[in-house]
């Protein structure tokens, strides 16, 4: 079975080479473990900030050791009865084709209604982030008008559907090409959206301001921009930066810093595994919608371990609408 390690710290940006292939030999589970064979593995942003030897919320990978994260795949050897062969578990030791796991690792899920991916995105972390956010973080009122950076990724096309869902007014959103701002007015439903390639987000957001809730997956200038037109009192759920994750050194804040005082808006960050005592109203709420077609959610998959770190990597240059998943064996 194979495994992918971090072979160096990157640079910048990463690149392949940071990263190796391992062949591993495959243990049988002993009592109280089980031997999942993974199906499909999730890429995240965060990622990166793991692959940095500093301290954070999250331990950094080590060096020659599999990278791990979300993961679903089903249960081929089992040494405990609760979680029996062939059962679909969640867990987090993805980036390798088998995992053997502590059965108390693992979570059986329900593929009776939803495929075992969505656990990975729109039912599982990325979906509650961008709940938590929207709910708890920015505190979404009636009639809010929302702007989402990052909008067509896993988080943010959730958000901006939540939003609306939720109770907004009014949803905009921000993504990188033209094909995914077709899909945010579409399918979607924004009532708004541009490429922030064509012009400055400032400006590009002045058209549909002002803004009382803005959810920033982005940071840099769309944290910039969306505190010009933010109306008094307005919210801000500092989600993510990933115009930043790969900078060799801080970044500059946003020139305007002072509008949050003039302004007298609310910026807060979080991070969604504080807020697990959400997950169950929000799996509950989303399951239904999900249902009912109201929430839609897309998957963008990548096939096979060989071409996991090109799926990461592809987070950095917008490769996916939707979920970045990996499909295994
Ligand atoms: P996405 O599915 O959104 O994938 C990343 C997307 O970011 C890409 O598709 C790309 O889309 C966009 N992007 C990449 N580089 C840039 C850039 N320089 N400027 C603008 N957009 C860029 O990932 P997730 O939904 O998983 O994560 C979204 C954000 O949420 C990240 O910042 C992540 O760190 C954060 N997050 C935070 C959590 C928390 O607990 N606080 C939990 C989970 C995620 P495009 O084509 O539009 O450029």
């Amino acid at each position: 079975s194979r495994e992918i390690h971090l072979a160096s710290r990157p640079s910048g940006t990463p690149v392949p080479d940071d990263f190796r292939m391992v062949e591993v030999d495959l243990p049988d589970p002993g009592p109280g473990e089980v031997l999942v064979r993974n199906t499909v593995m999730s890429v995240d942003p965060y990622m990166r900030g793991r692959m940095n030897d500093v301290k954070s919320y999250v331990p950094p990978f080590a060096l020659d050791r599999p990278l791990d994260g979300g993961a679903v795949g089903e249960v081929v050897a089992s040494g405990d009865d609760s979680v029996p062969v062939g059962a679909t578990v969640l867990h987090q030791a993805g980036w390798r084709e088998h995992a053997l796991l502590p059965a108390a690792a693992v979570r059986v899920v329900d593929v009776s209604r939803v495929p075992a991916s969505a656990y990975l995105g729109v039912l599982g972390m990325t979906g509650l982030t961008a709940y938590v956010g929207l709910t708890r973080i920015a505190q979404l009122k009636q009639g809010d008008t929302v702007f989402v950076s990052g909008a067509a990724g896993a988080v943010g096309s959730v958000a901006g559907q939540l939003a609306r869902l939720l109770g907004a007014g009014k949803v905009i959103g921000s993504a990188g090409s033209a094909e995914k701002v077709a899909w945010l007015t579409g399918e979607l439903g924004f009532d708004a959206a541009f490429d922030y390639h064509d012009g400055p987000v400032a400006r590009q957001l002045k058209e549909h301001a002002p803004v009382d809730v803005y959810f920033d997956n982005v940071g840099g200038d769309h944290l910039e921009g969306a505190i010009f037109h933010m109306n008094d009192f307005g919210r801000i759920a500092a989600c993510g930066a990933i115009a930043t994750y790969d900078a060799e050194a801080p970044t500059p804040g946003p020139r305007n810093l002072m509008m949050v005082v003039s302004k007298r808006l609310t910026l807060r960050g979080f991070i969604v595994s504080d807020h697990a005592d959400a997950a169950k109203e929000f799996f509950t709420q989303a399951g239904g919608w999900l249902a009912d077609g109201s929430l839609v959610h897309r998957e963008t998959f990548v096939d096979g371990l060989d071409r996991a770190v090109e799926a990461f990597l592809g987070l950095g240059t917008g490769q996916n609408t939707g979920k970045m998943l990996v499909r295994l064996g």
